[in-house]
This record gives structure tokens, sequence and C-alpha cells, in this order.
């Protein structure tokens, strides 16, 4: 049994800590709201009165925190009571520049560490079928491996510190891109009067073919499991989305790659967002993309 300290028990860092504590781990939480804490109580994850209580005699650390600054202040408050030798795990989606900070201060006060950020939403969280992206040193991974595969099914090292938040941003700079492509197609299809079947049947065996096709249908019918079915309701968070884009957006800025659809997914999702859209499943695009168009 393993001594995990979880810090963050939002809608993804709960239902992982679950499944840790579900797995016979002796895990303790810590959110600053106290209802993430009590939410976890009743499913076996003790919770401590702060984060350094937390991590007091834990072997391992796990982090799932909003944003780079939250993740940086809370490794900066506990690495210098974790206990000598214990890994510390940062499953959050943050800036690839805050990760590689977070690395350096946990070397310095002598912790291994691991940036892990997943993909596989809520609903993985609650099955633990997650899949981890992972960076850090092979030893750091391979510590991090069993403890990631009690929350997981698919755990890829990615390479050094940073390297799996870089594999996040760019995987959803690709997701983001091609939903707008798919919904486009679909807007344009209605004005031609081709029928939305009729354009999945063709392009989801022809080269247009991708998950947001065919896992993720913008249109209700041709993927009956796709939230376009249930109203557009997440999924996955038009919100998140941009999130993850400005953060593609940002590294490439600061490390000079061109990424022209990156750039403009990122301002389509921004609109999205400020007409309201926030909370929509990312799909919702289509329905902006709609309305742009001539009546
Ligand atoms: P959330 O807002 O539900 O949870 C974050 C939690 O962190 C909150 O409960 C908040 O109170 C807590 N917190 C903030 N600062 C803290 C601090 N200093 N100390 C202790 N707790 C603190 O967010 P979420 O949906 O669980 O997402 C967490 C991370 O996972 C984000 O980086 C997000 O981008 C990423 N992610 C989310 C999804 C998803 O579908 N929700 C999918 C993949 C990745």
């Amino acid at each position: 049994m393993t001594a995990i300290a979880f810090i963050g028990l939002g809608n993804m860092g709960g239902p992982m800590a679950v499944n840790l504590a579900k797995a016979g781990q002796q895990v303790t939480g810590f959110d600053l709201a106290a209802a993430s804490c009590d939410a976890v109580k009743a499913e076996g994850v003790a919770t401590a009165k702060s984060a350094i209580d937390a991590v007091q005699g834990a072997d391992v650390i796990v982090t799932m925190l909003p944003a780079g600054k939250h993740v940086l202040s809370v490794w900066n408050e506990i690495l210098p009571h974790v206990e000598k030798g214990a890994l510390i795990i940062d499953c959050s989606t943050i800036d690839v520049e805050s990760s590689v900070q977070a690395h350096a201060l946990a070397a310095k006060l002598g912790a291994a560490s691991v940036d892990a950020p997943v993909s596989g939403g809520t609903g993985g969280a609650k099955a633990a079928t997650l899949t981890f992206m992972a960076g850090g040193s092979e030893a750091a991974f391979a510590a991090a491996k069993p403890v990631l595969e009690l929350m997981g099914k698919k755990i890829v090292h990615c390479g050094g510190a940073g390297a799996g938040q870089a594999a996040k941003i760019c995987n959803n700079m690709i997701l983001g891109i091609s939903m707008i492509a798919v919904g486009e197609a679909f807007t344009l299809a209605e004005k031609l009067g081709l029928s939305h079947q009729a354009l999945f049947d063709v392009a989801s065996t022809s080269s247009g073919q991708c998950w947001s096709l065919t896992t993720y249908c913008p249109v209700p019918g041709p993927v009956p499991t796709s939230p376009a079915n249930n109203g557009y309701k997440p999924g996955f968070a038009a919100a998140l989305m941009l999130k993850d884009l400005n953060l593609s957006q940002e590294a490439a800025k600061s490390s000079g790659a061109a990424t022209p659809l990156g750039s403009h997914a990122a301002e389509l999702y921004a609109a999205f967002e400020q007409a309201g859209h926030g909370g929509t499943d990312f799909s919702g695009i289509i329905n902006y993309l709609r309305e742009q168009g001539r009546k």
C-alpha cells in the first residue's frame, strides 16, 4: 500500500482520488473547496486541513489543479514538507513553461517529478480509463506508472520534463482544428442540400475521416453517442477546449512554431465562449458556424 496525497479534488481530481482509494491505497486529499473534500470522504479518501498536512508521510503526491499558477503555488508550498525521495506527479493541464519550472523546483528540493496530463474527461476519470501523457526522467516515470495505472488505461512516456504537457496541447490543437473543419463541412453540405447521413457515409470512409467525424460527429444522427444527440451537453466543454488552444498558442509563440490554423481555431472558440457557450460541448461550434453564414 502506498501513502498518496491528492491535492485538487474537483471534477477530475475527486474521482481520480477515489479510484486510488478503491484500489487499496492510503489516500489523503485536500481541496480549498470544502464541498469537494466532503464529496470524496464517503468514498474512502481521508481529507486534511491543508496541503501541507496532506503531504505529511506521503510517498506519492498528485496535483490536479486548474492552471500553471495554481500548480507552482501549491508545489512551492508543499515541496519543503515532502518526505525525502517522494514522487510528485502533476496531472493538471498547464503551460509547458510552468511545468518545466515545477520540475526544476522539485529537483532542487530532492523530489522526483512527472507531468502527466490526461485525456478522457470526467467519464474517464470516474471509470479509471484515462490516458496519461507523461514527461520526466525514466526513473521518475517508472515510479509513477503503477500509480497512474490505477487511474487510467493508457500511459505514454513522451519524453523529459514538460513533454506530457507538450503532447497534450499538440493533440488538442489537432482536435480543435478538426472539429471546426468537420463543422464547416456539415454547414456547407446543408447549404448544398446534401444530407448529414450522406456526407457522413462518404467522409467517414474516405480521406475526410477523423475522430471529430467518426466518434464525435457534431450533428445528431450518424453517431448516436455524440453530444450532438444530447443538446450538446459536455462531454468536453468549449471553455476547456479554448483553454487548451490558448496554451498551444502560448507555446507556439514562445517556441517560434507557425500554427495559423491553431491560432484561428482559438479565435473561433473565444468568440463561441463570448457568445455565452463556454459550458456547451466543444462540438457545438457548428451552431456558431451556421450563424455566421448568409441567411
Ligand atoms: P475543477 O475546477 O473541477 O477542479 C480544480 C480543483 O482545484 C477545484 O476543486 C479547486 O477548488 C481546487 N484548487 C484550486 N486551487 C487550489 C489550491 N491552491 N489548493 C487546493 N485545491 C485547489 O477542474 P477539473 O475539471 O477537475 O480540471 C482539473 C485539471 O484537469 C485542469 O487543469 C483541466 O484543464 C484538466 N482537465 C480537465 C478535463 C475535464 O473534462 N474536466 C479533461 C482533461 C483535463
